[in-house]
């Protein structure tokens, strides 16, 4: 199992970006697919249902790496935030995700 396929399971979506809800089924992770079939984002849920972590395979806003992780900091509920991850390496995808 592990985080690559948490043990809620993984369902997909099909929209655009931004359309993955904050909250989901506790344990899960939800594959976005715009309308083409292409893999636009990835995001789990902990065990409280709330979104812990995004893989983020294209979104506008500038130059990226892709793919490229955000964390999810729920310190202040009403305004999550999601930082960008980089390891000490420079690696901008966390490998114990996925
Ligand atoms: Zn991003």
């Amino acid at each position: 199992m592990g985080m690559c396929k948490p043990s809620g399971g993984i369902s997909k979506q099909i929209g655009r970006v931004g359309d993955l809800k904050t909250t989901g089924e506790p344990n899960t992770r939800k594959d976005l697919y715009n309308e083409d079939g292409k893999l636009i984002q990835q995001r789990w849920y902990g065990s409280d249902g709330n979104a812990i972590w995004d893989r983020d395979w294209s979104h506008g806003g500038g130059e990226h790496e892709w793919p490229h992780d955000h964390s999810w900091d729920w310190t202040n509920p009403q305004h999550p935030d999601r930082p960008a991850y980089e390891d000490e390496y420079g690696n901008k995808t966390n490998s114990s995700y996925c």
